[in-house]
């Protein structure tokens, strides 16, 4: 038998490393060290909390599985580890979104299977206020439960493209939502206090309602705004496990859920302040799908066009461009992270320092397909963390800079962001590459970028086209360079 106490000092323990995990992911510098005191403070809330469950601490497990519990825990956490590492070892960077999608249904999976099997068969009979008070975290653990497993799953099926990125908008959507809002309140008040599990039926109706909104809202989302859909699902799911950590009455899960729901929901409003939007319209949702009509029928700027209409470059003609320049600025996007380019790009960018160009890079908030993809795939590549600068670090000194390279990149660097009202990316804050002087987008095709918007930064006086897959085109100039 361990002592009661060390139960308590595992937990804080594991709080505290949590803390220090969240602390130090905030810094490219610290990411590292962020992640090892997560995955230690893991362990130990794994360990602890299995050895509280086998009923390892002296009194303190209000029910236990006992010696025969331990073949089955331990046959649940091999076969969970063995999923988890696998699905981790073999996820790309760019499908990382849609892994994070996928574990955050399982939260909301979880929770509402927890919360169902907790007021089917409680760890404790309890009667009175008490009960009471556990109804409610039970509603509320199904109820947000299960919003987040559904709209988890539309967010992986959208983020995968096995939907639509469009905006699903149904007339009177938003009366839609608060009547199922309504009436989940409803079944909720007569699911507390009944006798006997009688409160089953109006918990089952609430999960399937619940999960109807989950699916509403993130189909009523555009494209363009799904980095703030996975950052507020995260914040969903963290709040689900913090219902479960009280349905468990697991102070640990708790915090931990607590910490999760906070945290994304800081990087929620981070998201939509990067991208002009306001947090509650996005998730009423409505917009950033696809191409809107012009308002006067017009067509967009660049529409229509394509790749006669561009001034290609080939790769001695920017090898030529680099090698007079004295400023370049890189933009990555999308497109390097599938291409893989960013370790050929370090070298190209050690070649052109050496040789006194000054090199920096202009890192979107959203470039890529989670917070944060670029800054990890430069870091990889070992590009020096003080040349890479956040968009408002950088965005005004575009007209002292004599050439810009847009690595696979589109959205983000897209002018009709500012120009055309009727854009879903509208009112969302872009590098300002074209005020540089001569802009090299380096991309296959002329096919648009996720949100599905044209780019008329493409057919500018002082663009250039370098088709080809990007990793290809940065390796050929690293050849040319060093030559
Ligand atoms: P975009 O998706 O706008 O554009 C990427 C471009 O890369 C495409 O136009 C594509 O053009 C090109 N590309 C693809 N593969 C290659 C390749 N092998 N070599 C060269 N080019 C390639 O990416 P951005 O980074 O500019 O913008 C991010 C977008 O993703 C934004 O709309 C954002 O809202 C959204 N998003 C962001 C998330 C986040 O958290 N960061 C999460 C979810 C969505 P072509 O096919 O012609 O080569």
């Amino acid at each position: 038998m361990l002592p009661a106490g060390l139960l308590n000092v595992a937990y804080i323990a594991a709080s505290i490393l949590f803390i220090l995990s969240l602390a130090g992911l905030s810094n490219q510098e610290t990411a590292r060290r962020g992640n090892i005191n997560g995955i230690i403070g893991m362990l130990i809330a794994i360990a602890a909390t299995a050895a509280y469950t086998l009923g390892w601490f002296e009194g303190t497990a209000p029910f236990t599985l006992g010696a025969q519990g331990l073949g089955v825990l331990a046959g649940a956490v091999l076969i969970g580890t063995l999923i988890g590492g696998f699905m981790a070892a073999r996820v790309a960077m760019t499908s990382m979104p849609e892994l994070v999608a996928v574990l955050h249904s399982f939260v909301g999976l979880a929770a509402v299977l927890v919360g169902l099997s907790s007021y089917m068969a409680p760890l404790q009979q309890l009667s009175g206020t008490e009960q009471l008070v556990h109804e409610i975290e039970i509603f509320l653990a199904v109820f947000i439960g299960s919003i987040t497993f559904t709209g988890s799953v539309i967010a992986f099926l959208k983020l995968r493209g096995s939907l639509s990125g469009r905006p699903l908008t149904l007339p009177g959507r938003h009366l839609l939502n608060l009547g199922m809002l309504l009436g989940c309140v409803y079944l909720g008040y007569d699911f507390v206090g009944q006798a006997d599990h009688g409160g089953l039926t109006p918990l089952l109706i609430v999960t399937g309602i619940s999960g109807l909104i989950g699916i509403h809202l993130v189909m009523a989302i555009g494209g363009a705004d799904m980095p703030v859909v996975v950052s507020m699902l995260n914040s969903y799911s963290g709040w689900a496990a913090a219902a479960a950590g009280f349905m468990l009455q697991n102070d640990l899960l708790l915090v931990t859920g607590a910490l999760v729901g906070s945290s994304g929901a800081i990087l929620s409003y981070i998201m939509c302040a990067a991208m002009n939007r306001s947090f509650i319209s996005v998730i009423l949702g409505g917009f950033g799908g696809g191409d809107a009509p012009a308002a006067n029928g017009e067509p967009k700027p660049g529409e229509g066009k394509g790749r006669d209409d561009v001034i290609e470059f080939d790769v001695s003609d920017t090898i030529a461009l680099l090698r007079g320049a004295s400023s370049v600025i890189i933009v990555p996007g999308y497109g390097m992270a599938v291409a893989q380019a960013q370790h050929s790009l370090s070298e190209v960018v050690k070649v052109l320092r050496k040789a006194g160009v000054e090199v920096r890079f202009g890192i979107h908030p959203v470039a890529g397909r989670l917070p944060g993809h670029m800054n990890v795939l430069l870091a990889e590549a070992n590009v020096p963390y003080d040349i890479v600068l956040e968009m408002d670090e950088l965005n005004d000194d575009f007209p002292e800079t004599d050439a810009v390279l847009v690595i696979g990149a589109n959205d983000i660097v897209n002018p009709s962001a500012q120009t055309d009202p009727t854009s879903p990316i509208a009112g969302m804050p872009v590098l300002e590459v074209w005020h540089s002087a001569t802009v090299v987008v380096m991309k296959r095709g002329m096919a648009s970028g996720y949100a599905g918007v044209q780019n008329p930064l493409f057919f500018n006086e002082n663009s250039r086209m370098l088709f080809g897959d990007a990793k290809t085109n940065v390796d050929a100039i690293l050849v040319g360079l060093r030559g």
